[in-house]
């Protein structure tokens, strides 16, 4: 079969993703006159589609996830940022245009602003997919408060178990901390904080095998690793903090990426690839918040436009005047 020859589609701005960030950068961009195309494979919103309720954004007390997406989606088109259904599958720089290479075409613009989020690792149990958001969560922050006063569990061993563990203690009458080891990866700091709060009992060398319920999670089915022995564990919730993956394997040049995959940026959000800036939950930093995303994605927009403003300087025919040594009358 003969290979599908793609179209080039020409842009001042590719932002690849269509979260939070994404949506934020395509407005600022939009807002800028600069022409701008948002690349998002699925809905447009990335992990707010999935969360219940958002009570952190400020502005907003209580909105539900998908409708807080939906207005930040209509507020970027209402600009004149274009979305496409398109997956991004490679980015490069060449001859100063960069590229995104996506399912559908070719994007070729002067600057790519890369919002792809990440992907909270699952658990791969039977029970998961079926009660997500109806009891098993993958955010403390976003979704604690709706479980006050219930019996919960958390799954992982790391930073972000024991941390987000320690958050939900506020709201749970008992906190299960369920690990697969005897012993937690987490920082001793974060350990002993959570380890001597008096509502928490962690089961060490446990896996969950099934997350249960009809309409909403009511219990959890589980093995000791050590003894084989299996449990019941009725919770109201079960929050899942088994790592997350940065989507950051889509550049073809080497780029600077912490120990996780993170994309490494400077304060202007300026990855080690000139003109291609990143935003949010991809960037390494300490927050992963809709907050901080669109702070993020804020100031990459408005590096963006000065870079490309730069560039017209730089190439306009003015320069290129100068260049070829004519000179204009004007004096
Ligand atoms: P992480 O450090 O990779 O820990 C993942 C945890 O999940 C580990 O305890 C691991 O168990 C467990 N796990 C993995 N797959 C599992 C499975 N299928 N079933 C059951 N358990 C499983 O990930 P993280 O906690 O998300 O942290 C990611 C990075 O962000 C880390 O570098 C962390 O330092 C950083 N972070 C920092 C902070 C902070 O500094 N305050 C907060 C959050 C995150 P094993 O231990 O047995 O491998």
């Amino acid at each position: 079969m003969a290979a599908r020859t793609l179209p080039t589609l020409d842009y001042d701005v590719v932002i690849v993703g269509g979260g939070p960030a994404g949506l934020c950068a395509g407005l600022y961009c939009a807002r800028a006159k600069l022409s701008t195309v948002i690349l998002e494979k699925g809905v447009p919103g990335g992990q707010i589609v999935n969360t219940e309720l958002v009570e952190d954004y400020p502005g907003f007390e209580s909105i539900l996830g998908p409708e807080l997406a939906s207005k930040m989606e209509s507020h970027a088109r209402k600009f004149g940022a274009e979305l496409q259904q398109d997956q991004a599958v490679e980015i490069w720089s060449e001859d100063g245009g960069k590229y995104v290479l996506a399912e559908e075409a070719i994007y070729r613009a002067k600057a790519v602003i890369v919002t792809a989020g990440g992907t909270p690792n699952k658990l791969g149990v039977p029970g998961e997919e079926r009660l997500n958001a109806r009891g098993v969560s993958y955010c403390a922050v976003c979704d604690g408060p709706f479980f006050n006063g219930q019996v919960l569990a958390v799954v992982g061993g790391g930073d972000a178990a024991v941390e987000e563990g320690h958050y939900l203690t506020r709201y749970a009458t008992r906190l299960h901390l369920i690990h697969r080891r005897d012993r937690l990866r987490a920082q001793k700091i974060l350990q002993e904080r959570l380890l001597s709060t008096s509502n928490v009992e962690v089961l060490w060398n446990t896996v969950v095998e099934e997350i249960g319920g009809e309409s909403r999670v009511d219990h959890l089915q589980m093995r000791n690793v050590v003894t084989g022995e299996r449990s019941r564990l009725d919770v109201g919730g079960i929050f899942v903090f088994v790592g997350f993956r940065p989507n950051s394997d889509l550049f073809r040049e080497p780029i600077a990426r912490d120990a996780q995959g993170y994309i490494i940026t400077n304060e202007r959000m300026e990855t080690t690839i000139e003109g291609i800036y990143a935003a949010g939950d991809v960037r390494t930093q300490l927050a992963r918040q809709v907050t901080t995303a669109v702070g993020d994605a804020t100031t990459a927009a408005l590096a963006a436009e000065k870079y490309i403003e730069a560039l017209k300087e730089r190439h306009g025919p003015a320069a290129q005047m100068a260049a070829a040594g004519v000179h204009s009358g004007a004096r």
